[in-house]
């Protein structure tokens, strides 16, 4: 078979781990596999990088910081290549430019345009094992680019995708769970999982997989495996897809939780956009991504507006406010959590709204702001319920462990 196989930072973190990595590499050559391994860096290497830069600076040059940051991937692909390669295999590293990754110019955020596999194809060719640093490209101009924080599952992905090959992306954990195991003990491990499913588990906060490596794996529709670093039993583990088989019997596939929200207000707008308008323009400017935006009209012809975001943007948001004029004020509250239920039955079973507000109800727990998709449900709640709504509503909709 043709896999890129991705290892994830807790997984490279010691030589011993890469040396145990490099004696699965030779067994799958053994066995007749061609392979592409794609590394991140070694542990918190990434995190001690941009340490390193900010003592240096309190403005780090940004074009400086990205070639600094890729050494931190180019470390483990050399590494791994020296100790599959000690081990007889024909082994090669190539960092992202070398592997022709060309991508846009933004540093620390870039997109790959495209990938000019024929160096890479040439050392598949060859009958090697090519070991490629994730995270990283390089401009038409040669500017060496990062893809962006967890970065490295879009490395592998689009490789996945550019060759037609099949994509596993090993981690520190199974593999995706109904629900984060840490918040519900009794979790089940999914063992299949739609490309919608876990767009929206992964931007709603379960942080296993990159949000863009998914999106880009349903757009090739690459397949996808998530799973523990070196389990042997390739059943234990998620398989992301365009259509599960499970479709029927379960309406909800999972809950995220994403935590710290504030939910911000500004009310008895005049209907003419102005404010929102000038609102927008400087979240933009901020950067800020946000995440839920609703507007009603009201009785009386005036817009109540919120929208949520995390704690620290709803500061920059009121830091900054003075910039939108005296005669609105934003009112902000904290205190809150994102609760999601996730599952593409949600469009086909009735219900499962009414089930959700009478479980809540039923255990005391208040819900703010809600919104719906076709594929998911969020409630904003109070910090101090999230315990308790995880636990009833992980078993309303049977999200445990199976009785036997
Ligand atoms: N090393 C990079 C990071 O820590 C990329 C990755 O791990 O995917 O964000
Ligand atoms: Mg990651």
């Amino acid at each position: 078979m043709n896999i890129v196989e991705k290892y994830g930072g807790t997984s490279v973190g010691t030589l011993e781990q890469i040396s145990a990595i490099a004696q699965h590499v030779k067994e799958m050559y053994e066995q007749g596999h061609h392979l592409i391994i794609v590394a991140s860096a070694m542990g918190k290497t990434t995190n001690q990088l941009i340490a390193l830069a900010n003592q240096i600076s309190d403005h780090v040059n940004k074009r400086e910081l990205d070639s600094l940051l890729s050494t931190g991937e180019q470390k483990t692909v050399t590494l791994l290549a020296m100790a599959i390669g000690a081990l007889g295999v024909p082994a090669i590293s190539l960092t992202g430019y070398q592997c022709g990754f060309i991508t846009s110019h933004h540093h620390a955020h870039a997109r790959i345009k495209d990938i000019d596999i024929t160096n890479l194809r040439h050392h598949l060719d060859d009958g090697k094992v090519v070991v490629v640093a994730g995270f990283q490209g390089a401009t038409e101009n040669g500017e060496i680019t990062t893809l962006g924080r967890g970065g490295s599952d879009t490395t592998a992905v689009a490789l996945a995708a550019k060759l037609g090959w099949e994509c596993h992306i090993y981690t520190d954990v199974n593999g995706v769970y109904t629900i984060d195991p840490r918040l519900y003990p009794k979790a089940r491990l999914l063992k299949e999982i739609t490309y919608d499913e876990m767009m929206q588990m992964a931007c709603l906060g379960a942080g296993v997989l990159e949000t863009r490596s998914v999106e880009l794996a349903s757009k090739y529709n690459v397949p996808l495996f998530l799973g523990r670093a070196l389990e042997k039993d390739k059943s234990r583990g998620t398989w992301i897809m365009e259509k599960t088989k499970h479709l029927e019997d379960m309406p909800i596939t999972g809950i995220s939780i994403k935590d710290d929200y504030a939910i911000m207000r500004i009310n008895d707008l005049p209907t003419d956009g102005v404010f929102i308008a000038r609102l927008f323009a400087m979240i933009a400017r901020l950067n800020i991504n946000l995440d839920t935006i609703s507007q009603q009209l009201s009785e009386e012809g005036r817009v109540n507006f919120s929208f949520y975001c995390n704690e620290e943007q709803s500061e920059q948001i009121l830091e900054h406010s003075e910039e939108l004029g005296e005669e609105y004020s934003i009112t902000r509250m904290l205190g809150f959590i994102k609760l999601s239920l996730i599952g593409v039955g949600i469009s086909t079973h009735s219900g499962i709204a009414s089930k959700v507000f009478d479980t809540l109800n039923a255990n005391g727990i208040r819900y703010y702001m809600i919104t719906s998709s076709e594929i998911s449900i969020s409630l904003t709640i109070e910090k101090k319920d999230r315990e308790k709504a995880i636990r009833v509503l992980g078993d309303a909709f049977d999200l445990g462990v199976q009785k036997k």
